[in-house]
Protein backbone atom coordinates (compact mmCIF):
# COMPACT_ATOMS: atom_id res chain seq x y z
CA UNK A 1 0.00 0.00 0.00
CA UNK A 2 2.64 2.28 0.83
CA UNK A 3 4.70 1.75 -2.55
CA UNK A 4 1.08 2.41 -4.19
CA UNK A 5 1.09 6.00 -2.91
CA UNK A 6 4.57 6.44 -3.53
CA UNK A 7 4.04 5.62 -7.17
CA UNK A 8 1.42 7.93 -7.06
CA UNK A 9 2.60 10.40 -5.90
CA UNK A 10 5.53 10.11 -8.16
CA UNK A 11 3.45 10.41 -10.99
CA UNK A 12 1.33 13.42 -9.49
CA UNK A 13 5.23 14.88 -9.83
CA UNK A 14 5.88 14.00 -13.27
CA UNK A 15 2.43 15.14 -14.65
CA UNK A 16 3.53 18.75 -12.60
CA UNK A 17 7.18 18.92 -13.79
CA UNK A 18 5.83 18.18 -17.25
CA UNK A 19 3.09 21.18 -17.06
CA UNK A 20 6.06 23.22 -15.83
CA UNK A 21 7.99 22.18 -18.87
CA UNK A 22 4.82 22.79 -21.55
CA UNK A 23 4.42 26.58 -19.66
CA UNK A 24 8.02 27.58 -19.88
CA UNK A 25 7.43 26.37 -23.75
CA UNK A 26 4.55 28.73 -24.06
CA UNK A 27 6.38 31.76 -22.44
CA UNK A 28 9.09 31.72 -25.13
CA UNK A 29 7.20 31.04 -27.78
CA UNK A 30 4.90 34.40 -26.54
CA UNK A 31 8.25 36.01 -25.97
CA UNK A 32 9.33 35.32 -29.66
CA UNK A 33 6.28 36.25 -30.75
CA UNK A 34 5.94 39.57 -29.25
CA UNK A 35 9.27 40.37 -30.15
CA UNK A 36 8.46 39.52 -33.70
CA UNK A 37 5.55 41.91 -33.44
CA UNK A 38 7.68 45.32 -32.00
CA UNK A 39 10.40 44.52 -34.64
CA UNK A 40 8.03 44.18 -37.61
CA UNK A 41 7.43 47.30 -39.67
CA UNK A 42 4.42 48.46 -40.44
CA UNK A 43 3.23 46.99 -43.68
CA UNK A 44 3.00 49.72 -46.82
CA UNK A 45 -0.45 50.85 -47.84
CA UNK A 46 -1.90 49.51 -50.84
CA UNK A 47 -1.82 52.34 -53.52
CA UNK A 48 -5.35 53.60 -53.99
CA UNK A 49 -7.29 52.18 -57.25
CA UNK A 50 -7.12 54.58 -59.62
CA UNK A 51 -10.36 56.59 -60.04
CA UNK A 52 -13.49 55.23 -62.01
CA UNK A 53 -15.02 57.33 -64.60
CA UNK A 54 -18.43 58.49 -63.77
CA UNK A 55 -21.01 56.08 -64.08
CA UNK A 56 -18.92 52.88 -64.05
CA UNK A 57 -19.66 52.13 -60.64
CA UNK A 58 -22.51 50.55 -59.16
CA UNK A 59 -23.35 49.10 -55.49
CA UNK A 60 -24.01 45.45 -56.00
CA UNK A 61 -24.08 42.79 -53.86
CA UNK A 62 -21.13 40.01 -53.40
CA UNK A 63 -21.89 36.34 -52.62
CA UNK A 64 -18.33 35.52 -51.40
CA UNK A 65 -16.89 34.24 -48.16
CA UNK A 66 -15.44 37.78 -47.78
CA UNK A 67 -17.81 39.94 -48.62
CA UNK A 68 -20.60 37.94 -47.11
CA UNK A 69 -23.36 38.80 -49.35
CA UNK A 70 -22.95 42.28 -48.13
CA UNK A 71 -23.83 44.86 -50.97
CA UNK A 72 -19.95 46.78 -52.21
CA UNK A 73 -19.05 49.04 -54.65
CA UNK A 74 -18.28 47.22 -57.92
CA UNK A 75 -16.33 48.67 -60.89
CA UNK A 76 -16.53 47.92 -64.50
CA UNK A 77 -13.09 46.87 -65.58
CA UNK A 78 -14.30 46.21 -69.15
CA UNK A 79 -17.57 46.49 -71.04
CA UNK A 80 -19.75 44.12 -69.23
CA UNK A 81 -17.09 43.05 -66.40
CA UNK A 82 -17.18 44.20 -62.85
CA UNK A 83 -14.74 44.23 -60.00
CA UNK A 84 -15.77 43.83 -56.58
CA UNK A 85 -14.24 46.71 -54.86
CA UNK A 86 -14.01 44.20 -51.32
CA UNK A 87 -12.54 41.12 -52.85
CA UNK A 88 -11.89 41.76 -56.19
CA UNK A 89 -13.96 38.95 -57.69
CA UNK A 90 -15.49 39.51 -61.31
CA UNK A 91 -18.75 39.39 -62.28
CA UNK A 92 -20.50 39.81 -65.86
CA UNK A 93 -23.57 41.42 -65.97
CA UNK A 94 -24.88 41.83 -69.67
ZN1 LIG B 1 -16.70 40.87 -52.99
Amino acid sequence: MTELIAYGMLALTAVGACAVVVAAGCLVLAAIRLLQHLVRRPAARPSPAPAAAPGTVAWWSCHTLRCGHMETLHREVTPGTWACSGCGTTREVA
